[in-house]
């Protein structure tokens, strides 16, 4: 027998020499995704096995902040002390937004409505928040504090059809890094419900009948070939593809302009490439979340970003990952943030965002930066004209960010793409039902076959609308969608169906 197995190919089930191991529902992968789905799955009385390729639990979900996109319902404990009521068609309307014209209507529905007991299914598990409301444009509390703006509710366009609300909500921790304690909390549950928890398991292909049922995996573990048996079914939460640079490259070329992708070396889009390789429609590959984390300090977002043709081309208060967005359809590699003296602050030193040009007038600026004669000057002439009046025709800046740069000396910050800090991760994968079944390209379910997390395409599908903590969010709660759907699930095949 060939032990060559790709996570393109499925093993065929007549190929299965016997099974090394026999469960009802095996889990791919215990970062934030698999945790959930296993902790649902053991819950309603499934034998589970979780298979992790590395040596310890928490993939990427481990090194994130932490921070889970909650709200809805009146509100979480944390929302209502700072005073805000959440209502859920106001949740809905911001996912729908967020999501871009291809959103999930469904999972954002589902989640809507059961974001606030998702908020109180993770306080049982063990995760602990403040409730404390930092109002400041952060990336991450610093603090141990909780709740902050995450994403681009209280900017245009968004504000026009949502009631803003702020909704990132970060584990108390103190500093960034909140994930890991996140991870801690869910991992001694998936511990204390007695899943079978194997390390250095690395699944390298699906086992699946000629239907393309699936039936197991084939794994490799402490450096032996398995054949593990899912009575109910595989789950993959198996994490993204941003650290497979081919993927990448084929998928989300843009993508190649920075070098910052983030996350582990799991995310190599083992997980996506194994639900194809029975027929899984993968989609919005070309999708990633990718920022300019050029705020805090906040006052860097009364600043004026401007392209190589000394254009502007977005409002500065919305969401730094939606900025990156808009940064990467300008032509051409070279960005810039205006400001004056009132508003310069140093941006953090990992951004590597630096100072390109100073000068007592724009013209000088202007100048520095070799754009076209009057392209920058006549840009800030006409930001400023309407900023007195408290205005932003073109871009609809809030109010509360709008000052003319008038005060000298004056600044351009260089932000360009081959050089400043764009950190980034994938948002395509396999299109899974809110079950969490796994779909072909006709979105029919795969027997046997669940997904969460950023193997999946979820509710964060598009860089212009993700907002931090919606990764998280759609990892924890379609995690246990999947797991609780799998555990349900009932030998619909005989075991023997392999040949001896
Ligand atoms: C620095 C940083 C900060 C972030 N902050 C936030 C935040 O605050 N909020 C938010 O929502 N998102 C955040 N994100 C994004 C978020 O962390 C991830 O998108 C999310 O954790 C993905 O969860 P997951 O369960 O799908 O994958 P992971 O947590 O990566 O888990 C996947 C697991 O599968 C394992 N695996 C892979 N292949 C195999 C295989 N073949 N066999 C067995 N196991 C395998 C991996 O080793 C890994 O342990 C951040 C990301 C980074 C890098």
């Amino acid at each position: 027998m060939s032990l060559n197995f790709s996570p393109s190919q499925p093993c065929r089930i007549q190929q299965v020499p016997g099974w090394d191991l026999e469960t009802d529902v095996t889990v791919v992968g215990f970062g934030a995704a698999g945790a959930c789905a296993a902790i649902e799955a053991a819950g309603a009385g499934a034998a589970v096995t979780l298979l992790e390729a590395a040596s310890g639990n928490g993939g990427t979900s481990a090194l994130s902040g932490g921070e889970i996109y909650l709200g809805g319902s009146g509100g979480t404990p944390a929302q209502r002390q700072a005073g805000f009521s959440d209502e859920t068609e106001d949740l809905f309307r911001y996912l729908m937004m967020a999501g871009g014209a291809d959103a999930d209507e469904a999972k954002v529905r589902r989640y809507a409505e059961n974001s606030l007991a998702h908020h109180d299914w993770l306080v049982a598990q063990g995760v602990v928040y403040k409730n404390t409301f930092l109002p400041e444009r952060m990336l991450e509390p610093v603090t141990d504090d909780c709740l902050i703006w995450s994403g681009s509710e209280e900017a245009w366009p968004f504000v026009e059809r949502a009631r803003p609300c702020p909704r990132g909500h970060t584990p108390q921790w103190d500093g960034w890094g909140g994930g890991r304690m996140l991870m801690d909390a869910l991992a001694a549950r998936v511990e204390q419900l007695g899943v079978e928890i194997r390390y250095d398991s690395r699944v390298l292909a699906l086992i699946a009948d000629d239907a393309n049922h699936v039936h197991g995996v084939v794994v490799r573990m402490d450096g032996r070939i398995c054949f593990a048996r899912a009575r109910n079914g595989v789950i993959l939460c198996a994490g993204g593809f941003v650290m497979n640079r081919d993927m990448v490259r084929r998928h989300a070329p843009h993508l190649m302009r920075s070098g910052d992708p983030i996350g582990t070396p799991g995310d190599d889009g083992t997980g996506i490439l194994l639900g194809m390789s029975v027929g899984g429609a993968s989609i919005h590959m070309d999708q990633a979340f990718l920022s300019l984390p050029f705020y805090a300090p906040e006052s860097l977002l009364k600043g004026v970003f401007i392209n190589e043709r000394g254009q502007r081309f977005i409002n500065e208060d919305c969401y730094h990952g939606r900025v990156g967005y808009h940064i990467m359809q300008q032509t051409g590699d070279r960005i810039f943030l205006l400001l004056d003296n009132a508003t310069y602050q140093p941006p953090a030193e990992f951004t590597r965002i630096q100072i390109a040009a100073a000068g007592e007038t724009w013209e000088e600026v202007e100048r520095d930066l070799g754009l076209p004669e009057g392209a920058l000057v006549s840009t800030v002439a006409l930001y400023n004209r309407h900023a007195a009046d408290g205005n932003d025709p073109l871009f609809h800046k809030g109010a509360r960010w709008l000052k003319p740069l008038d005060e000298p000396p004056f600044v351009a910050l260089d932000c360009r793409v081959d050089y400043a800090m764009y950190p980034h991760f994938t948002l395509g994968g396999l299109d899974t039902l809110p079950s969490g079944e796994v779909v072909t390209e006709k979105r029919q379910p795969i027997g046997g076959l669940y997904a969460a997390g950023r193997t999946t395409c979820g509710l964060p599908r598009w860089g212009g609308g993700y907002s931090s903590g919606l990764s998280l969010a759609d990892a924890t709660f379609f995690g246990r969608q999947a797991g609780s759907s799998a555990a349900k699930a009932r030998n619909r095949h005989p075991a023997d169906v392999m040949a001896g």
